[in-house]
This record gives C-alpha cells, sequence and structure tokens, in this order.
C-alpha cells in the first residue's frame, strides 16, 4: 500500500516478475563461458540496518508503519514491505497523527523532524549511521562559519537532508564542470563534504579542480563516500576489464548502483546493463560474451543475485567465479526503539547476520 496525497508517491509500483527457468538459450561462444562474481557487493550495513528496522516495527507495534521515503532505493525490497504493511510516503502530510514513521536511510533534515514532531508523529530514526557523520560534520564547520561545498547530485534524499543541516553555509556542487564555476565567500575558509554514493573517481576530480581554484580547501575529517560504496566501485573495477558483459543488479533511484554501472564502463567493460530483476536479462545481451561480471548495488538482496547467477547457468554459464577484493563485517545497532521486542527481549542479529551465505563463497 502507498499514499500520494498530493505529491508523487515513493512506492514501487510493480512486483516482481516470476523467474522463467530456461528462458535464455545455451549458444555457443568462442573460449568458454563463465561468471566474475563480484565480492563485495549488495547489503551495506546501514540498509540491512534500514530494512531491518521496518521489519522490526511491524513485528512489534503491527501494520500500518510509516515510512518516509523509500526505506532504501530499491524497488524489490519496498514492494516486499508493503506487502507486510509498510506505507510509503513522499510527505509527513500524509500520515495520521500519532502514527509512527520511520525516516529513510538516506536521512533528513532537522526541518522533517521538526515537522514529525509538530504533527505528533512518532519518529523512528533508520538514517544510517555513516550518513549522520556526515550531518555531523555539516553542523560543526558551519557552526565555525566555515563553507561548505557539498559534492552530491540535486535532488537526492541523501543531499537535502545533509544541505538541511547547514542551508546557509553548504554550496552544492553536482560535477566537475561546476567546480570551475562556483563562487563562494571566502576562498580561505572551506572545506568539501560529499554524499555518501558517489563515484571515487569523479569525485576526486571534482575536488581537484576545487583545490586549483581554491587552495585553502580542507578535507572532510574522514571519508564521507562509504566503505560500501568504495568497496564496491573497487570490486567492480577489478572485474569489468575481463568482462565483455557486466551486469548490474539494482534500481534506476540508487545512486550507488549508478555509480557501480558507470565504474564498470570506465573499467573497460565492453557493455554494462542495470536491471531490478532477472527478468530482463535479453539474449541478445549474451551474443558471443565469454565472460560476463555480475554485481549489486547496496541496497539489493542477494536473492535477487541468486536469480541472475540461475538465469546466467541456463544459458551455459555455470562456471561462477567469485572476485573478492574486501571482507565486511560491519554492522549497526538498531534505532533505540527497536532493540527489544516488546517482551524486552534484545535483537540478536550475528555481524551480517541476514546475508545468505552462497554455496561456493567459503
Ligand atoms: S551505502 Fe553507505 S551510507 Fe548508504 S546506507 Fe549503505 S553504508 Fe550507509
Amino acid at each position: 500500500m502507498s499514499i500520494s496525497n498530493g505529491s508523487a508517491t515513493a512506492s514501487a509500483s510493480t512486483e516482481r516478475p516470476a523467474v522463467v527457468r530456461g528462458r535464455l538459450a545455451n549458444l555457443p561462444v568462442a573460449g568458454t563461458k563463465r561468471v566474475l562474481l563480484a565480492a563485495p557487493r549488495g547489503y551495506c550495513a546501514g540498509v540491512d540496518r534500514a530494512v531491518v528496522a521496518v521489519e522490526k516495527a511491524l513485528a512489534n507495534f503491527g501494520a500500518p508503519i510509516y515510512v518516509r521515503k523509500q526505506i532504501v532505493h530499491n524497488r524489490h525490497v519496498v514492494a516486499t514491505l508493503e506487502a507486510r504493511g509498510a506505507v510509503f510516503v513522499d510527505d509527513l502530510s500524509a500520515i495520521p497523527a500519532k502514527s509512527r514513521v520511520i525516516f529513510s536511510a538516506h536521512g533528513v533534515s532537522p526541518a522533517v523532524v521538526q515537522e514529525a514532531e509538530d504533527r505528533e508523529l512518532v519518529a523512528i530514526d533508520a538514517t544510517c549511521p555513516l550518513v549522520t557523520k556526515v550531518h555531523r560534520e555539516a553542523v560543526r564547520f558551519a557552526r565555525g562559519e566555515t563553507q561548505i561545498l557539498l559534492v552530491g547530485h540535486a535532488g537526492h534524499e541523501e543531499v537535502e537532508g545533509t544541505m538541511g543541516h547547514a542551508p546557509d553555509r553548504t554550496i552544492l556542487v553536482t560535477s566537475p564542470e561546476q567546480a570551475d564555476q562556483i563562487d563562494v565567500h571566502d576562498p580561505d575558509n572551506l572545506v568539501w563534504l560529499s554524499q555518501t554514493t558517489l563515484s571515487v573517481d569523479e569525485t576526486m576530480e571534482t575536488v581537484r579542480r576545487l583545490r586549483v581554484r581554491f587552495p585553502q580547501l580542507a578535507d572532510p575529517p574522514t571519508d564521507d563516500i562509504c566503505y560500501a560504496t568504495q568497496n564496491r566501485q573497487v570490486a567492480v573495477k577489478k572485474i569489468a576489464p575481463e568482462c565483455d558483459v557486466v551486469i548490474v543488479v539494482g534500481s534506476s533511484n540508487s545512486s550507488n548502483t549508478v555509480r557501480l554501472a558507470e565504474v564498470a564502463r570506465s573499467a573497460g567493460a565492453r557493455a554494462v546493463y542495470r536491471i531490478d530483476y532477472a527478468s530482463e536479462i535479453e539474449q541478445e545481451w549474451l551474443d558471443g560474451a565469454g565472460s560476463v561480471g555480475v554485481t549489486s548495488g547496496a541496497s539489493v538482496p542477494e536473492e535477487l543475485v541468486l536469480e541472475v547467477l540461475e538465469q546466467l547457468s541456463d544459458a551455459g554459464y555455470s562456471d561462477v567465479q567469485n572476485v573478492v577484493t574486501a571482507e565486511e563485517d560491519l554492522m549497526f545497532s538498531l534505532p533505540k526503539e527497536l532493540r527489544t521486542d516488546p517482551d524486552g527481549v534484545a535483537d540478536d542479529r550475528g555481524p551480517g547476520g541476514r546475508r545468505r551465505r552462497l554455496d561456493w563463497q567459503s
């Protein structure tokens, strides 16, 4: 279920298509067929926390649980939670007073928190802690009267949330080209921060060009592009040069997914396709392809990747080579309202506990 109430609904509009085995033909290619499976891929700690937060809220308090915006940018995840009683809204005005609302992993501005209070909503904040870290940096620099050059994409929810923490002190820089054009108040008192899900290489180019103009530009205290975004880009860069085709699983509004496709392209993959579901793979994509790369964005459940591997196996790509460039075991604790169930039993997730372990993972 979803509510629009005067603004475009944030909900997923489609259901997951059935997986049809044998749909793709096993056509001959020169050489052998194989899949290079990038690792890390898929769920990051912030997405895991946010999705579990909605699941726990539904279990503890019952439906409906309202969620401001998509909890994470993945159609399948949103549709699955909707089917269980989550109600995704774009605007808090769509929510009845005194209802529970969860803020998404992308974070919110202080104005949204205030609006929730004004509407007497019971808010649970599922903002990824790594986004909250950027919010804190923005507040701290703004207090010190430093101007913030925020590298990010206009209109992205995370960028709106971060800018909302220092609205008078932040200038958004959306591209390397824009870095050549922005005006600042004081070139000697500047810091750059960034959205967490950007291309590392493009961001560094933007910063390089900013620094040409503003040599005193300070760096963030720690990397703002998060570990998960960086790790997934490193992994796809490793496989892409060896791939005829790279399939990136993830939704079109997922920033880190779209960046993965861009990185794969610039790293040398002959062709790159982004899909939500395995049913979208087309036979012609595989024409003459010996090596097919597979990866997935940070909001993608592993079951969707498994379905891609099944379809590829039907097409003769049953040799799956796991290419690991980093190990991840980070896990964030749940929002405090959800750390115990109604009987007081504590959350017992282990590190990475929701991931399905694959046969070919050691
Ligand atoms: S991609 Fe990074 S910042 Fe975004 S939810 Fe995942 S860990 Fe957090």
